[in-house]
């Protein structure tokens, strides 16, 4: 359905779980989370009815996240519900990719094909520093699986930020002359860890881009603004290395270059919150409905009220460096 700003709105994101495996610095506060209790996250008999509702209102991609949404038990049965319902013409996930080698090919039978993964590090001691846990090997193997079994695309998302992991950013978009995966720089946004965000550790994508075409000559492949081709590449720039590569690398820049304009999404927090913008703390207790006996009519007027209060935009860079988010990323999704 259209929104009050002439968008279409059609891309719902859940989060359904908070719980991740690794415990990146930008992402969580340093100090020890408090995780919701089973009861406070959504069941999947209820993601599965919110999903169907919302397919109702216009809505026709999904996309699984979290936390990290292969630590939640059972994840292909619900990937496999939803792949099911009618209606629902994309389905794809967002990981950390540890659990993924074990778990790509079940999540492949089930009807998953598209599949994202953040990787900020390829060396070994920063992914430790950056991510808390020593797994980028297996992160690597299971990008290596996911290849293997036939997901496309693949997609390598790098958050990067002044001073941590600026370096590596020609090494990630090097991966995309040999290999098929859509190389992404994310800029860092001041959600999650607002203690770590500073100006002066934004790194643009105007910035990441000079890295990468001193090395090679990129070659524009579409824009966010190309309604044909934004709802499969998302918010993402797409280029290719001249001369030809692979893959292609993708620059999302929320902060240097809102693309709120072309916001296409609403988002299903962990805990049962409707959410129609990344950056507003407006959400609506769609969850508290369900449980308390609404009617599919009456979710389905949640879900319009949701997407026609959906903000034109968010709050412009400058007011978005104080911003003080009300939530974490791993509850909100990402
Ligand atoms: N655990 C999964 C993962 O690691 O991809 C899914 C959840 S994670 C919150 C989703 C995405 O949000 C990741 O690509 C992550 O890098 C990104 N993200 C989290 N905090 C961010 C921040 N402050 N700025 C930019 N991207 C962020």
């Amino acid at each position: 359905m259209l929104d009050l700003h002439q968008r279409q709105i059609n891309y719902i994101r859940v989060s359904i779980t908070d719980k991740c495996n690794l415990k990146c610095i930008y992402c969580q506060p340093p100090k020890k989370l408090r995780q919701l209790e089973r009861s406070q996250i959504l069941s999947y008999e209820e993601i599965l009815h919110l999903i169907q509702i919302a397919v109702r209102c216009g809505i026709s991609k999904v996309r699984l996240t979290g936390g990290d949404p292969l630590v939640r038990k059972d994840v292909t049965k619900l990937v496999e519900a939803i792949a099911r319902l009618e209606g629902v013409r994309d389905i794809s996930l967002t990981t950390n990719g540890v659990l993924l080698e074990q778990m790509a090919p079940d999540l492949y039978k089930a009807g998953l094909r598209r599949i994202n993964i953040s990787l900020d590090s390829l060396n070994r001691k920063k992914y430790q520093d950056i991510t808390g846990h020593d797994r980028l090997i297996q992160v690597l193997r299971g990008i290596q699986k996911a290849r293997e079994i036939g997901f496309f695309p693949i997609k390598i998302n790098m958050v990067v930020i002044r001073g941590i992991n600026e370096d590596e950013v020609l090494d990630l978009a090097k991966l995309s002359l040999n290999y098929p995966f859509h190389i992404r720089f994310i800029e860092f946004m001041p959600l999650g860890n607002s203690q770590l965000w500073q100006e002066r550790q934004f790194f643009s994508c105007q910035q990441i881009k000079e890295i990468i075409t001193a090395y090679r000559p990129l070659i524009p492949l579409a824009t966010c603004g190309d309604s044909s081709l934004g709802s499969e590449n998302g918010p993402a720039q797409l280029f290719q290395f001249e001369g030809g590569a692979a893959g292609k690398i993708g620059f999302i820049s929320p902060m240097s270059n809102h693309f709120c304009s072309t916001c296409n999404r609403i988002r299903i927090t962990a805990d049962g919150k409707l959410r129609s913008c990344l950056f507003s703390s407006q959400e609506i207790d769609i969850k508290a409905a369900l449980r308390a006996g609404g009617s599919d009519d009456e979710l389905r007027q949640l879900f319009i009220k949701g997407i026609e209060n959906k903000p034109a935009s968010g709050p412009d860079r400058s007011r978005l460096s104080a911003l003080k988010c009300n939530r974490f990323m791993n509850s909100i999704g990402g």
